[in-house]
Parts: structure tokens; C-alpha cells; sequence
């Protein structure tokens, strides 16, 4: 259907038990609704938010019904949002896909060659990818002939230097692909985009970004470039999060395989959904659980999780020779006064002048004026990313319109 409608971009984030969502105006412009469908499979629960960020929408299913998958979900959603807009026109739909795999060092046009290579990468982050790949499949099929852009958490590490890229391994396994991927870059790159806009991106400016979330990664930025991550080749390393492990000594892997007969998908449970904050704390991954929680082991955690940022930020600062700006952003690093103020206060030595004002205020800069390293706190939004890179890539093409019409 083609006419008078409101041409927009969605962008979709399917994961294993939540699809996330944004409806962009086609145009510059922020977003005109967003949210997700999310413990699809358990006791499916749709929320919404409008342009100005209101809760527009919330639908429970309870334990056991409505949409298993994201496929089902992707079909509620596209049903809702043609209720709720039905001027509304998708020229393009963006992905969020966490892997690029060696080759997709930029957002890509998804056609049946590309979604082959993509699937070829699904070994190499399998809780994560055939999930977004599913997502792609279900929109191209809901939305016939409109172009499906494809936006890596991986493509803003792929410039970073060979000795962040490889592990010491036999050279074979480099050439194969086991290398330091690193993530969480559509949140690096919008944060670095945001620095620009701010006036801070010299060649030679040195910035640390902490993405403090459910997952959670540093990079280490130079003139708007990655130069490191703490993730490597899959999502699990660097930093403890609310239920990966972070850093581990591969010992500790042949020790559960030899001596504790654990095979790879116990293994894999262990690693990804029973360890960091919720591991340590045997509260919750929560971290303004863990917060609020007077137990010992709660604080446990929690001081292991601003041990290993400050471990991690000693080395980064180190690889960029320097150190000009940090800055806080994910749920727990926009939200968090505790972590920003504890991770902070641990680098005065560095030349850090916290201000604990501001940083109560939730100010977007956070360190006085004299202080020799700038600390921001900055909220990040990786859909606007996607939908950025989606509109860039399409705007040459000709327009494809679709209504918005849910899928079957
Ligand atoms: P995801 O990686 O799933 O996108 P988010 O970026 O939404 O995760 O971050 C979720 C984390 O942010 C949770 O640990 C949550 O407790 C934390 N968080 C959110 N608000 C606050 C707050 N006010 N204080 C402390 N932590 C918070």
C-alpha cells in the first residue's frame, strides 16, 4: 500500500525470550513509540511506551499462554501497532543482529545470500543469533519487498588493532574466526556519536565507555575509534554481569569438564544464566536488588562488579596511553549513583575530581570543572542507531512501502 501514510522504520531486537521494538519516524526524528514483548514462552507480558515515553500499552497473558516465541510476538506486535497506527507506513525495517562474524564491519541490506552468511555465523553466538535471525525471517516475510537492514553489535570493534583481535592460540584458530569480536557497539558507536555532538572527539581523545547492563562491557575509544573491548569472542567475557560469569581462568572450564563429568550445555547454563551478580549474590541479577539488600553477599557481589570495571578501566587507560573522559551508560551506569560514585572515588590517583552533586542529580557530566578526566554519565539508545544506520542505508533506494499488516 502506497499514499498519504506516515513512512516510518521499525526497528526490531529479537532475543531468545523478549522482542524489543521502536517505531522511527522515516525522517529525522525521535521515536514515535517503542518497547517489547517480553518472558515469551513463560508468562508473556507486552508493554509499550509513546513518544514522550508514557506507558501506552500494557497486555499480560499469564503463566503458560500467548506468544511462545518471537515469531508469535513479532505477529502481535505488528497487529498492535497497525491498531494504534494506522497511518503508519514501514519503509525499512532495522535488526539488531549481535554477530557480524570477520566480514560485516558495517550494517547491510539483508538478501538471501547475506541471511546464509549470517546463519553460518550462528555457532559463534548461539544464544543470541538464530534468535535474531528469526526475527529477520519473520519481518520479511510480514513485510514483502521492504528492504531489512542488518546492524552489528560486532561491526564497531572490527578496525580495532591485531593484538586486541587475537587470542595466542595456533594461528589456524585466528584464521577460522576465534578471535576478540567485542559488543555492545551500537551503544559505543551512539555514545561516540553523542561525544562528537558534545565536542569531544579529537583524534587523539581517549575515552573509556562502561555499558553497565544486564550485560556489561567497557571499550576503550580513541578519535571515535574502538581500540579494545572487554569482550572477546563471545558476550561472556570481561566484566561480571547479572548472570554471566565475565573474565574466568579457562582452567576453571577443563577442571568442570574433567573432574565434575560437566558437558557443554551445563557448562553453558552455568557461564551464561547462573553466575555474576546472581551467582555471587545468591539474591538476584538484579542490581537494584542487590542495592537494597543488607546481606553481606549482596554487597559481595556488588563490590566485585566495581572491582573488575576498575581493573578493567587501570588496563584501558593504559591501552589508550591516557586518559581524557569516562562515561557511564547501560541501566546500571545511567541509574546507579552507587556504582558511578564507587568506581569513581577509586581514581582519584588517576586525576579524577568526582562530583558527588552532580552525580546525585543525574547530571550528564559528573566531575568538577578542575578535574583532569571529564566523567559523563549519558544515557545510550542503540535503537536510534539502528534506525540511523537503516535510514542512511535505504534513503538511495527507491521507496518500498509496506502497511502495516500483521504477518499471515
Ligand atoms: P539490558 O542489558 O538487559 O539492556 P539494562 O541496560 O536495562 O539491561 O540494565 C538493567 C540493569 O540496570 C539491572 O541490573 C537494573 O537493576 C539496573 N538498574 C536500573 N535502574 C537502576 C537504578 N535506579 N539503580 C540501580 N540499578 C538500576
Amino acid at each position: 500500500m502506497t499514499g498519504a501514510g506516515q513512512p516510518a522504520i521499525l526497528t526490531l531486537n529479537a532475543g531468545s525470550s523478549s522482542l524489543k521494538f521502536s517505531l522511527f519516524p522515516f525522517g529525522n526524528g525521535t521515536a514515535i513509540a517503542g518497547g517489547q514483548l517480553e518472558s515469551l514462552g513463560t508468562a508473556p507480558r507486552f508493554v509499550a511506551k509513546n513518544g514522550t515515553g508514557e506507558k501506552s500499552h500494557e497486555e499480560n497473558w499469564g503463566e503458560g499462554r500467548g506468544p511462545k516465541h518471537a515469531g508469535d510476538a513479532l505477529a502481535v506486535l505488528l497487529a498492535w501497532l497497525k491498531k494504534t497506527y494506522p497511518e503508519i507506513e514501514v519503509e525499512a525495517v532495522g535488526h539488531r543482529v549481535v554477530h557480524g562474524g570477520i566480514d560485516f564491519a558495517a550494517p547491510v541490506l539483508v538478501d538471501d545470500i547475506v541471511f546464509e552468511k549470517l546463519k553460518a555465523l550462528e555457532p559463534l553466538a548461539p544464544l543470541h543469533q538464530p534468535h535474531n535471525l528469526a526475527g529477520i525471517e519473520g519481518s520479511r516475510a510480514a513485510f514483502p519487498g521492504t528492504p531489512q537492514i542488518a546492524c552489528f553489535d560486532t561491526a564497531f570493534h572490527r578496525k580495532h588493532p591485531f593484538v586486541n583481535d587475537v587470542f595466542a592460540l595456533p594461528r589456524s584458530y585466528f584464521e577460522d574466526g576465534v578471535r576478540r569480536y567485542g559488543f555492545h557497539g551500537l551503544s559505543y558507536e551512539f555514545i561516540a556519536g553523542k561525544l562528537a555532538d558534545m565536542g569531544i572527539a579529537e583524534p587523539e581523545t581517549r575515552v573509556i565507555v562502561a555499558h553497565l547492563g544486564n550485560g556489561a562491557s567497557m571499550c576503550a575509544i580513541k578519535g571515535g575509534q574502538s581500540m579494545g573491548s572487554t569482550m572477546g569472542f563471545s558476550a561472556l567475557d570481561g566484566l561480571p554481569m547479572g548472570t554471566r560469569c565475565g573474565q574466568i581462568d579457562p582452567g576453571v572450564l577443563l577442571y568442570l569438564m574433567d573432574q565434575r563429568g560437566m558437558g557443554p550445555k551445563e557448562i553453558t547454563n552455568l557461564l551464561y544464566k547462573e553466575s555474576g551478580l546472581l551467582g555471587l549474590s545468591g539474591i538476584s541479577h538484579d542490581m537494584r536488588t542487590l542495592e537494597a539488600s543488607d546481606a553481606p553477599a549482596a554487597k559481595e557481589a556488588i563490590d566485585y562488579f566495581v572491582f573488575r570495571i576498575k581493573r578493567e578501566m587501570g588496563a584501558m587507560a593504559a591501552v589508550l596511553g591516557g586518559l581524557d573522559a569516562i562515561v557511564f551508560t547501560g541501566g546500571i551506569g545511567e541509574n546507579s549513583r552507587r556504582i558511578r560514585h564507587e568506581v569513581s572515588a577509586g581514581f582519584q590517583w588517576l586525576g579524577i575530581a568526582f562530583d558527588e552533586t552532580a552525580n546525585a542529580a543525574n547530571n550528564d557530566l559528573i566531575s568538577t570543572p578542575g578535574s583532569k578526566i571529564a566523567v559523563y554519565r549519558l544515557s545510550t539508545d542503540e535503537e536510534a542507531m539502528i534506525a540511523h544506520h537503516t535510514r542512511n542505508l535505504v534513503s538511495n533506494e527507491p521507496p518500498k512501502k509496506a502497511a502495516l499488516k500483521p504477518h499471515g
